[in-house]
């Protein structure tokens, strides 16, 4: 390690990841991995997600093992008891934190005067979009914006210009082409008329032509018309500002999304692609949790038989009807499989509480299933009773399954989960798609297929994707070389 962690005394990175779980954790990892190579790290995180942290992650332990880490706040704006899980939530943060974040963030730059520890360097979420592009043109100082959604999400947003060419948006664009494409902008609607099919294919998308169909697009492209317009227009807004940076990093591999990362090399002026970050050498698994994981599920895992439980979990923000639960649990409880299922505090819409809810199934199911309000996720997917993982497609949960060979069932619900599952199923073959398609026979059926007909061709395949995983961060991988030149790019860039 000696070699490649060389010096960096003097430069001090600071990383501001967006609001959320699956960015706070892959963030995490990334600035554990450059506190390796001697940066000066500051964690700059929201008050609300501090708390959290400090209540439920080991950070104090964080502190010690790498003692050039180091924690810092900021408000998100929004009151205390503001919901921060919820689909909705997603865009109360992004819109508070713009308006609120970018003096404060300025502020906390400029603090740092002393020449020791001057931040030499931003590491901006691309979720928060130009807010640190417009803090580090400020203070002068360079910025990398780092991707905690998938390469093909934001490759699809960055690409909506390319589709509006080829008249393949499934949805209204006008508003679009005023930021993006204003010279294009045109005064009648390219509203697309009645019953949008959904099954019609995606063509005009560089590096994955032909391989989406309409409702595999991130789920900005769908919506009503009233409440569309504006998640489209900042994210697609958002994918563009990165055109800012001097550079992206993206949390994945070569042998994973090659052809994309291709296209984007035309566009971006460096793309470090050096994912799984959890995979790397000595990062710690599980630092960052917002809820408090119930180890006892690995317990009990370990008195079930060898790849024969289903694990269930749908992240840390997406929010189901009582009904649409009900529906996943007939199905579960039908397949007459084992399975191990999270049933977040806050998961189910309408309930006060849930951990009631969670408590009703789990009686009737105690023969074969087990419940909890939150895993260590990381070691369950790794755990040798693990068979299948039904997932919502969060990039995080997808990526920890790529890297344990976990064969996933996916059931989308927003962002770039639409996008992914579609990956899972059609170009990676390591699982199959329920999109759109939710009802216990459904469910039923899907289990039964992958963890008994089809099972052997899905771990194989599973297998064969974590072998190559394993391979891109070790040395001589490609991601592992991708974060060699991270940390030599950061070094020059912020003398
Ligand atoms: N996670 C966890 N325990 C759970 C459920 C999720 O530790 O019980 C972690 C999971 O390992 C992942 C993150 O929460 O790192 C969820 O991120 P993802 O991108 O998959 O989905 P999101 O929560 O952003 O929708």
């Amino acid at each position: 390690m000696a070699e490649e962690e060389g010096e960096a005394g003097g430069h001090h990175v600071l990383l501001l990841p967006g609001p959320m779980q699956g960015n706070v954790n892959s963030m995490m990892k990334l600035a554990q991995l450059l506190a390796l190579h001697h940066f000066h790290i500051t964690f700059l995180t929201t008050d609300f997600i501090h708390r959290r942290l400090y209540r439920f992650a080991d950070i104090h332990s964080l502190s010690q093992t790498y003692p050039n880490l180091e924690f810092k706040t900021i408000s998100d704006g929004l009151p205390d008891d503001h919901p921060r899980s919820g689909n909705n939530a997603l865009a109360d943060l992004y819109s508070s934190m713009n308006s609120f974040a970018k003096p404060l963030l300025r502020d906390i730059i400029l603090s740092q005067t002393a020449a020791k520890s001057k931040i030499t360097c931003l590491i901006g979420d691309g979720f928060l979009g130009g807010l640190t592009a417009d803090v580090a043109d400020e203070v002068g100082i360079p910025l990398i914006h780092f991707r905690a959604i998938s390469a093909s999400c934001f490759w699809a947003l960055f690409c909506a210009p390319n589709l509006f060419e080829s008249n393949e948006l499934p949805i209204r664009v006008l508003c679009l082409l005023s930021i993006i494409m204003p010279d294009r902008m045109r005064t009648e609607s390219k509203l697309i008329e009645g019953e949008e099919d959904m099954d019609r294919i995606i063509s005009n998308l560089p590096g994955m032509e032909n391989i989406l169909r309409c409702r595999d697009l991130p789920s900005f492209y769908r919506g009503t018309e009233t409440n569309l317009v504006d998640p489209l227009k900042s994210t697609v807004f958002d994918c563009h500002q990165t055109l800012r940076a001097r550079g992206v990093i993206l949390n994945t591999f070569e042998d994973l999304d090659g052809p994309l990362l291709s296209q984007m090399r035309l566009k971006f002026l460096r793309v470090f692609a050096v994912g799984p970050l959890h995979a790397h050498a000595k990062t710690t698994p599980s630092t960052s949790s917002f809820w408090e994981e119930d180890r006892s599920c690995l317990t009990w895992l370990d008195s079930q038989p060898l790849k024969s439980v289903l694990y269930v979990s749908f992240g840390s923000i997406a929010t189901v009807t009582r009904e649409r639960l009900m529906e996943f649990w007939y199905g579960l409880v039908n397949s007459k499989k084992r399975f191990l299922w999270v049933i977040r505090p806050d998961m189910v819409a309408g309930e006060d509480n849930d951990e009631r809810v969670a408590a009703e199934l789990e009686e009737g199911t105690k023969e074969r299933g087990f419940i909890v309000g939150w895993a260590p996720q990381e070691e369950v997917l790794a755990h040798k009773a693990i068979g299948g993982f039904l997932t919502h497609s969060g990039w995080n949960s997808t990526l920890e399954s790529l890297v344990a060979g976990v064969p996933m069932i996916c059931w989308p619900c927003f962002a770039d989960q639409q996008i992914n599952s579609r990956f899972v199923s059609e170009v990676w073959k390591v699982g199959l798609d329920m999109k759109d398609l939710c009802d216990r026979d459904v469910v039923e059926k899907m289990v039964n297929d992958l963890m008994v007909h089809r099972r052997e061709e899905f771990l194989k395949s599973a297998q064969a994707m974590a072998t190559l995983a394993h391979k891109s961060v070790s040395p001589g991988g490609s991601s592992y070389s991708s974060l060699h030149d991270l940390v030599e790019f950061i070094k020059s860039a912020s003398r």
